[in-house]
């Protein structure tokens, strides 16, 4: 078994316990492979070893790492968790399956009209600033709602909400308002939960947990 391979499987298994003890079906949650910074020659060993969905945070490095991968398996699933500036909207809807850091209008135009001119629309969360951080990606709590409905109106694809909990306090009190904020809204899908914190976010509904240094050290 390779590193990767058993890092991955101590993950899953890790999610497995906490969805067991929140109720909840395994099957809910999709890992998210988050490979930033990494080589191919990195991240080949998790594909070999069935790893489905990845997350890049910038589409220039994306562009660059991704698309003979994608080409040769059509089974891979790329996911954009960084900051999308809206001038990259038409790589973004190209390359991405799945956008996390939609939080704002005019990002929202510039991708309906990319997903209207490739015919092709990308799923995507609704980012939300839950700790109210100034400099932190995501929309503001009270803007919500306005967003949602933009998303809903247009051709994307609502996925759920995402959040990135402030660094250094516990993070559970925030997993649990995008949780209820997403219970408010009727939205189904949470991407919340990195490599510190996955198995509390899973305990509060993630249906996706966005993971990397936990799979590529120790
Ligand atoms: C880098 C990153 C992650 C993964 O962080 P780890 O702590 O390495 O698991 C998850 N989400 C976002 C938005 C990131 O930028």
């Amino acid at each position: 078994m390779s590193d990767a391979e058993r890092r991955r499987a101590q993950i899953l298994e890790s999610i497995g316990r906490a969805a067991a003890l929140a109720r909840r079906d395994a099957r809910e949650v999709t890992l998210v492979a988050v490979t930033k910074t990494r080589s191919m020659a990195e991240i080949a060993p998790l594909i070999a070893a069935g790893q489905r969905d990845f997350g890049e945070s910038r589409v220039s490095e994306a562009l660059e790492k991704w698309p003979p991968a994608m080409a040769s398996d059509p089974g891979l699933r790329l996911h954009c968790i960084g900051r999308l500036q809206s001038n990259k909207a038409r790589d973004a809807v190209r390359l991405f399956d799945v956008i996390h850091s939609v939080d704002r209008m005019s990002l929202v135009a510039a991708l309906s009209e990319e997903a209207a001119r490739a015919d092709r629309a990308p799923k995507v969360y609704l980012q939300v600033n839950i700790g109210e951080e100034a400099q932190k990606g995501g929309c503001a709590i009270a803007d919500v709602p306005a967003l949602l409905a933009a998303i809903r109106g247009s051709p994307l694809s609502l996925a759920g909400l995402m959040a990135i909990p402030p660094v250094d306090v516990e993070p559970s009190p925030f997993f649990a308002l995008l949780a209820e904020l997403a219970l408010r809204h009727d939205v189904s899908g949470l991407s919340m939960g990195m490599s510190g914190d996955y198995a509390a976010a899973v305990m509060l509904g993630a249906t996706t947990v966005r993971v990397g240094s936990a799979l590529f050290e120790g």
